[in-house]
């Protein structure tokens, strides 16, 4: 069985209990063999910490942040998203407000429990977690949420004005990833940025955040013809496929950026980890990289939400 260096580095560091002390910590992250690890826990606390005062201010004021989300139906998936939503924000000291529907719940029902979302002014943001069953005009849904909370950016609301430069709350991977490179300084401006998938809650809005800094975009779908010659023209690659190491080794450009916001049964991401590490600057793991941003970017959009309640 064939064992990489970097499969070695964690069995070790495991053994001896110390990770920091056995890689070499350098200003700005952890690197491995002069690669950089964009470490998603570490963006994730310094996201949440700068919240905690943020959210006491809050209280002083009569105002506890409060997400609510709705869950329709039994998806154990979706359950388990959004128990690690609940959690992070009890962790932090917020409220969160669990809807629960039964699986046979209507478009016009859960059209009715959005709108008395909106109308609670306890309520700050809303979260609907997607996919709903079938029989559910899902977009409808979206659209019904208020703008001022919609704290995951789903509407077309939010997304044009994300597109136009000056949305409040993007969709949170999306601002997850454009976190992850701000707290590493790795500069969009002037760089090749080739997104990989283009769904309205990651691929196009990702490709508008990346464009509103100065990259050059190229935002690739299943209809595009000769995916990896693109890819291979990337200084940053954006994947957000959905399908397990997806992206290849010999598809990345010696130095590239890699965020990988994949995350596919088994924590597998959409991009073939140890093969593009071998050519990567830089690289996000799964997991432990986009995913635990992409939560701390819901609890900032929510506490920004109830903030902006305040000051009116
Ligand atoms: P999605 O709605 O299924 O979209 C997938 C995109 O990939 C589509 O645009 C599709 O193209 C494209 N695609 C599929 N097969 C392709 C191929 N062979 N070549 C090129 N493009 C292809 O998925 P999503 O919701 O954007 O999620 C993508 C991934 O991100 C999933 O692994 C998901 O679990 C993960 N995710 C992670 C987080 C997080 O917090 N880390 C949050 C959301 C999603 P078409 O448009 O042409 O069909």
């Amino acid at each position: 069985m064939e064992i990489t260096i970097w499969e070695l580095c964690i069995c070790i560091a495991g053994r001896l209990g110390e990770e920091d002390n056995f890689f070499n910590i350098l200003p700005g992250g952890i690197y491995m063999e002069n690669k950089l690890i964009l470490d998603g826990n570490a963006v994730a606390n310094a996201v949440k910490d700068d919240l905690k005062e943020r959210i006491i201010a809050l209280k002083d004021n009569g105002i506890t942040p409060c997400l609510a989300t709705i869950l329709v139906g039994d998806d154990p998936s979706s359950a388990t998203y959004v128990k690690m939503k609940g959690n992070a924000c009890a962790k932090l000291g917020m409220e969160s407000r669990k809807i629960h529907l039964s699986k046979e719940t209507t478009t016009e029902q859960l059209l009715e429990t959005i709108t008395s979302l909106n109308e609670d002014s306890d309520v700050h943001g809303i979260l609907l977690q997607h996919p709903v069953p079938s029989h559910i005009d899902e977009r409808a849904a979206f659209e019904a949420i208020a703008i001022e909370k919609d704290v995951d950016g789903v509407t077309s609301f939010g997304y044009g004005q994300t597109a136009l430069g000056f949305g409040k709350y993007p969709s949170c991977t999306p601002a997850a990833i454009m976190k992850i490179m701000d707290y590493y300084g790795i500069k969009a401006s002037g760089k090749h940025a080739v997104v990989v998938g283009r769904s309205p809650i990651l691929g196009k809005p990702v490709s508008a955040l990346l464009l509103n800094e100065d990259a050059t975009v190229t935002t690739c779908h299943s209809r595009t013809v000769n995916l990896a010659d693109h890819v291979r023209q990337a200084d940053i690659i954006i994947a957000a496929v959905g399908k397990p190491n997806f992206i290849q080794g010999d598809w990345v450009k010696p130095g590239a950026v890699i965020l990988d916001a994949g995350y596919n049964k088994g924590n597998i991401g959409d991009v073939d980890y140890h093969a593009c590490l071998e050519k990567a600057s830089a690289i996000t793991p799964v997991p432990g990289g986009v995913g635990p941003v992409t939560i701390s970017m819901l609890l900032k959009h929510t506490v920004d939400s109830a903030e902006r309640v305040m000051k009116k």
